[in-house]
């Protein structure tokens, strides 16, 4: 395949170092991937040249940084296709974005008794705001089972659909296994009831060609920090129709048209639900990083990606005594695996020694764990500038792990 992969790691300044004395090779994009040198550029520009709180000046520096800022929800609406720029709302990640809508979509929409399913692979953060919320509003909770392959019961999902469904929030891809779950199949059969769908993309913005009016999902939520973007900012995309029923969640600035000491009335969309000074350099970050992804080509780096995987589950299969945690038809991007009775912590410690990063634990994703019955994996995750060499480093090691273990 011809994919300029040694012109793209030298965009990423940290793969050069060295971790224990070894070369670097990082494979753990799953929690976060790697900044680009135009990413770090684009937001130290802004500090040099244009720093200014946005939205509130007439002066020069803070237009600059409003027009960057509002030029960021354009990008980020045309790369998920959304019908809409002000249905781009700026949050600080994954996690408040679900927390956004369990609020106050919660608040508007949900009442006692309600229900809500979520699927028994999710992370917790699409678990623990639906329990704040049935503590608050007494909603029911309602889990789509997965099956032996790390793929979700869909005649299960069907036969939970009821007239009492008031929300169905499932993840895209999981964060442990790595099943590409048919989102757009569990969207449209949720239609046919009226429910709406919210789709956790943490793990899927930066591999799958995501449209959301193709998927026709009513919510769409990711975080920049694992798109090659920085920390501390993401994305909640919504549906005008529902944001606009939903009330705002925090108070503040900016949020509001106008004050008086009795009462307020709030800013339209996207405003309502962005209080205070938004990370504005962390949006100029992720709308560098999207570019970054469009210069190489979103459709080029999923195939090459989906080649490295490919290779990837192949030679880890291999291995001796390894067991492999998600083996659904339609999946990607990482493998979760033990190796023979050792625990993940060990074998991640070890691996660490020899330079290599993996995530070892339960993900947060506890319930799945239970649902295997396993303390955690070790989770190999992959990204636009890993190599099948580094693929063949992480087996040799894990060869070597063995050993040490007897
Ligand atoms: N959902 C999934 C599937 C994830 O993998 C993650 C991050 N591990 C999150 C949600 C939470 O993302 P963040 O911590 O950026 O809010």
């Amino acid at each position: 395949m011809n994919y300029p992969v040694d012109s793209i790691r030298e965009d990423f300044p940290i793969l050069k170092r060295m971790v224990n004395n070894k070369p670097l090779v990082y494979f753990d994009n799953g929690a976060t991937s790697q900044t680009p040198i135009p990413v770090i550029e684009a937001m130290n520009r802004v500090y040099y040249e244009f720093n200014s709180n946005i939205h509130r000046g007439v002066h020069t520096l803070s237009n600059l940084g409003t027009e960057a800022f509002e030029g960021v929800r354009r990008k980020v609406a045309a790369f998920i296709n959304a019908r809409h720029s002000h249905e781009v709302i700026f949050t600080k990640g994954t996690t408040e974005s679900i927390n956004l809508v369990a609020y106050s979509y919660g608040e508007a929409c949900i009442l006692e008794g309600d229900e809500v399913i979520i699927s028994g692979m999710e992370h917790h953060s699409n678990i623990v705001p639906w329990h704040l919320l049935q503590s608050r509003k007494g909603i029911t909770l309602k889990v789509i089972p997965v099956l032996e392959d790390g793929s979700l019961d869909m005649e299960a999902y069907k036969q939970l659909l009821s007239p009492r469904t008031k929300l169905v929030a499932v993840t895209h891809i999981s964060n442990v296994l790595g099943t590409i779950n048919p989102v757009k199949e569990i969207t449209a059969e949720a239609h046919k009831h009226g429910v709406p769908v919210l789709i956790d993309g943490a793990q899927a913005i930066h591999h799958e060609m995501v449209d959301v009016q193709e998927l026709d999902c009513d919510f769409y939520v990711f975080s920049s920090h694992k798109m090659y973007g920085p920390t501390g900012t993401g994305v909640l995309y919504g549906k005008e129709k529902w944001l606009d029923k939903m009330p705002p969640w925090q108070g503040g600035g900016e949020m509001i048209k106008t004050v008086t000491l009795e009462t307020s009335t709030f800013n339209e969309l996207p405003f309502k639900f962005e209080a205070g000074t938004p990370d504005y350099v962390g949006v100029i970050g992720l709308g560098a990083a999207i570019d970054y992804m469009e210069g190489i080509g979103r459709e080029v780096i999923r195939r090459y990606e989906g080649d490295l995987y490919a290779y990837a589950f192949d030679r880890l299969s291999a291995v001796e005594d390894i067991r492999i945690y998600g083996t659904a038809p339609v999946r990607g991007s990482l493998v979760s695996f033990l190796l023979g009775n050792i625990h993940p912590f060990d074998t991640g410690m070890l691996l660490d020694k020899m330079g290599i990063a993996v995530r070892t634990g339960h993900h947060c994703a506890q319930p799945l764990m239970d649902r295997f019955a396993i303390p955690g994996t070790v989770r190999a995750s992959f990204a636009l500038y890993n190599t099948r060499e580094e693929v063949d480093i992480l087996v040799a090691a894990l060869a070597k792990v063995r050993q040490l273990f007897g």
